[in-house]
């Protein structure tokens, strides 16, 4: 097999040259056994398949999407049968595929479509593709097995040592065998010694293979009671079993047993030999939800919006149109309600839903309200998962044992047989892109997916993706409006509730004049006497932060000047290092200034502020405060977030303070006041979709108040007051903003009117990264210089704004164009090819 350096070539669509073999011209030249190809696990080899011929034995099992073991080189190697329709070069000899792993197909073959144009639209190999829609825990471990030659051929020529004569016999006995098995009870590495040094004078046979999955299936033993007939005489202990499994039916497993009766397994071992009782094992689910209690809910009686809404919704999933529709509807206007809708139309009609959900946004809330609605029907798929856990929720997916599956972004790939609806909720949160290979879009996967199957997708936000509602104002998909809140039963119009949309009014406030009033705190005095009002009324507040918040730009104090790089327009990133400012898009670096350019203040730096610092300021304001912080820092585990949240609902905190994570999804009654501490942190960075994010972020936390009976109030802190997205965002005006938003887009070329496409690098060694960028750029202006009709644009390089990590540095290009997909089959491995990106930081 080939298994050289070459870089990949993006195929063009139709054309199978990314396969492991050119396909030739059909009845060319008929080969006598079946070919089948093979995406491989892992970065093996410079091609994206490689072909096998099926031995007859397998010729009638091999479909495609069955997981195989192949040879590949010395090694044995597990991998997805993709196809069955190649053909072989003249001349090439192949090997043989050699086993099936697994009896039913891993992909449906509407997956391998997806998972083909996955890897030409994201430029990344279709063995990538396959192997991001399969659960990590279906890896197979390599193993070795040994076995004997045949007796006469080895007899006397050698003399073997005693554990090598008994080696021997055992595996004659046993056929082939691992040197694990082969030890039972003896020294491991005596015994692998023995093995290799027979295996090196050919008494006896190494074979590398594929053993058991990495994640085994999680089975316990039942024990069964006898009919009283059959039972021997049996022992107190015995007798106390024989009760125990007679109260329960006539059996329980072995570990309750144990648990509960104190009784030792041997007992049960001891009934056994009497037979007393049987055992036997069973398999079991890992159920990721076990430990939540199910709280069964029925459907409300749906609003008029939500009515108008379903109507739509509903006559696309009878007519399963693949229509795209964009939710619009601000927080709390009943969408998740709407999803429940739409999903029970979907398994009614036999088909199966997928609602995916934000990393951050699938909390135990969103959760439990599925799984009260759908008792059993669930599948959960999160990233907290053990692997064990997420295989087995994949296998109840994939044997159709349930028909919802949720979940973050790769829930997108659950191979459900027949998907009648896919549901993105917050639709422009930024986890919907990953951001390493392949760097695919779920909403593009999902739209993808939808044109091939003709399901449903609903993409619900209050806030869309700019790019999603241009495509609503085109046309491309279909725009669904839901502009107020669902009343609450004691929701009182009046006092602070804005009467027509019932969301909360928004203060924003000018630091500038906090400090020319002489409050020096990072709180305003707006702010702190809101906190006071909240603590005295037992109401609870959220101070929210940007998750960047230490994130450094120049910032004015008394005008609001931010120091911008002239030729980007994005703002410089303040380096103490080296005490300079740098522009992360085309590294342009300027001195910091010591006073201000527009107003000549010299309070002039401004360094941002994070959870901690928040958390200390308002412990001295109220110190009698029960304060939690939620972030990254410190929610960690499995159950953390459960665990403060939960807290949070029961009323044991007063004050959450918290980064983008509280801005999600969590609806708690008794939070009446949300503070944004600092809305410029969002704003000022250097990514064009900064003001697009703050929008979105200010927007959602502003959401969080007020969700109940209990009136709200935001209020939002910042030295640019009269920037559009914060206005925008204090009026709940999402029509405004696109306005604004969409102006600059078009004059500043950025998507949706042109192409973005960033390339990164990463090294231990700065200078390296520099160099290879350098390089990089040079060779792809040479290309387009020779192509003057291709329209693409080079921007940079320069380090990333997040240029360090890991100890790592990255450095950056970017493209530009109405269309990037020509130039990227020249760039090389180790370059990370982001189309469409989502950030730019
Ligand atoms: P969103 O997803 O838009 O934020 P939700 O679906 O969570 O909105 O609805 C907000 C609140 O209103 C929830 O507490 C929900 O249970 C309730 N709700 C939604 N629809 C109805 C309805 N038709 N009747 C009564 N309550 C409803
Ligand atoms: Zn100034
Ligand atoms: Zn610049």
């Amino acid at each position: 097999m080939p298994d050289g350096g070459t870089p990949r070539a993006l195929p063009e669509i139709g054309s199978r040259t990314e396969a492991g073999l050119p396909a030739g011209v059909a009845g060319e030249r008929p080969s006598a056994s079946p070919l089948a190809e093979v995406a491989l696990a892992g970065r093996v080899g410079d091609r994206s398949v490689y072909t096998y011929r099926i031995p007859e034995a397998l010729a009638a099992i091999v479909q495609p999407g069955m997981l195989v073991e192949v040879p590949f080189g010395p090694r044995a190697l597990a991998g997805i049968v993709v196809s069955l329709n190649a053909s072989a070069e003249a001349g090439i000899r192949l090997r043989d595929l050699k086993a099936v792993l697994d009896p039913l197909p891993c992909l449906t073959p509407i997956q391998i479509n997806l998972a083909e144009w996955l890897a030409k639209y994201y430029a990344c190999r279709l063995n990538e593709a396959i192997h991001l829609m399969l659960p990590s825990g279906i890896d197979r471990a390599p193993v070795i097995t040994y076995s004997a030659e045949p007796e006469d051929g080895v007899g006397g020529r050698f003399t073997l040592t005693p554990l090598q004569t008994e080696l021997l016999a055992a595996m004659r006995r046993m056929g082939s065998a691992t040197a694990t098995q082969l030890a039972a009870g003896r020294d491991g590495k005596a015994v692998r010694m023995a093995l290799e040094s027979m295996a090196r004078r050919k008494v006896v046979t190494r074979v590398r293979g594929l053993g058991r999955a990495v994640v085994g299936e999680r089975t316990e033993v039942v024990v069964v009671l006898q009919p009283r007939q059959f039972r021997p005489r049996l022992t107190a202990r015995q007798q106390l079993v024989a009760d125990y499994l007679q109260d329960r039916g006539g059996e329980a497993s072995l570990t309750a047993i144990h648990q509960e009766l104190g009784v030792d397994r041997a007992v049960i071992t001891r009934m056994a030999a009497g037979r007393a009782v049987v055992r036997y094992t069973r398999q079991m689910r890992r159920d990721p939800i076990a430990h939540r209690p199910l709280m069964i809910s029925k459907p409300p009686i749906l609003t008029n919006d939500q009515h108008r809404v379903l109507r739509s919704i509903g006559a696309s999933l009878a007519a399963r149109d693949g229509a795209v529709y964009l939710l619009h509807g601000v927080t709390g206007s009943g969408k998740t309600e709407i999803y429940l809708h739409a999903v029970s139309e979907t398994i009614a009609s036999g088909r199966q839903a997928i609602v995916l959900v934000p990393e951050i946004g699938l909390t135990p809330q969103t959760v439990d309200r599925f799984a009260g609605r759908f008792p059993g029907q669930v599948a959960l798929l999160h990233s907290k998962l053990s692997d064990g856990e997420r295989l087995d929720e994949w296998q109840r997916i994939r044997r159709g044992e349930c028909s919802i599956a949720i979940g973050p972004r790769s829930a997108i790939f659950s191979p459900f047989p027949q998907i009648g609806l896919i549901v993105l909720d917050e639709e422009h949160d930024s986890s919907y892109k990953q951001d390493r290979t392949p760097c695919y879009h779920t909403r593009e996967v999902a739209t993808r997916l939808a044109h091939m199957t003709g399901a449903v997708v609903i993409l619900g936000s209050a806030t869309p993706d700019v790019i999603s509602f241009n495509r609503a104002d085109r046309g491309a998909y279909r725009l669904l409006r839901m502009a107020t809140r669902v009343r609450h039963p004691g929701a009182l119009p009046g006092a602070g509730v804005s009467r027509e949309s019932a969301l909360p009014p928004v203060q924003v406030v000018d630091m500038r004049q906090e400090l020319k009033a002489g409050n020096r705190s990072i709180f305003s005095r707006a702010l702190q006497g809101a906190l006071q009002t909240t603590l005295r009324r037992r109401h609870q507040a959220i101070l929210f932060l940007n998750r960047r918040g230490s994130a450094t730009f120049v910032n004015c104090r008394d005008c609001g000047f931010v120091a911008k790089c002239g030729r980007c327009d994005l703002p410089f990133t303040y380096h103490s290092d080296g005490e300079h400012l740098q522009c992360h898009r085309c590294d342009a670096h300027a001195p910091v200034p010591s006073l201000c350019a527009r107003c000549g203040s010299w309070r002039i730096r401004y360094f941002g502020l994070g959870t901690q610092r928040v958390e200390h300021e308002v412990r001295t304001l109220l110190p009698q405060a029960r304060i939690e912080r939620y972030d990254r820092d410190v929610v960690s585990g499995k159950f953390g977030h459960e665990m403060i949240l939960d807290r949070f609902a029961r009323g044991e905190i007063d004050i959450l303070i918290g980064t983008q994570m509280v801005a999600k999804g969590l609806d708690f009654p008794r939070v009446t006041l949300v503070g944004a501490v600092s809305a410029d942190t969002s704003l000022n960075l250097p990514d064009f979709r900064a003001a697009e994010r703050s929008f979105a972020l200010l927007t959602q936390v502003a959401g969080r108040a007020g969700r109940a009976a209990l009136p709200g109030l935001v209020i939002v802190q910042t030295y640019t007051p009269g920037h559009f997205a914060i206005q925008a965002a204090a009026h709940h005006d999402y029509a405004a903003f696109y306005r604004d938003e969409i102006r600059f887009r078009q004059e500043a070329g950025y998507p949706p009117f042109s192409q973005l496409t960033r390339l990164t690098m990463s090294a231990a060694v700065e200078r390296e990264c520099h160099e290879a960028a350098d390089q990089l750029a040079a060779k792809l202006r040479q290309w387009l210089d020779a192509r003057p009709g291709v329209g693409i644009e080079i921007i940079g390089p320069a380090p990333c704004f997040i240029n360090k990590a890991d100890n790592r540095f990255f450095w950056q290009i970017l493209l530009r164009g109405a269309n990037v997909h020509p130039i990227l089959s020249e760039i090389p491995r180790p370059w990370v090819i982001d189309v469409d990106p989502v950030n730019l930081l």
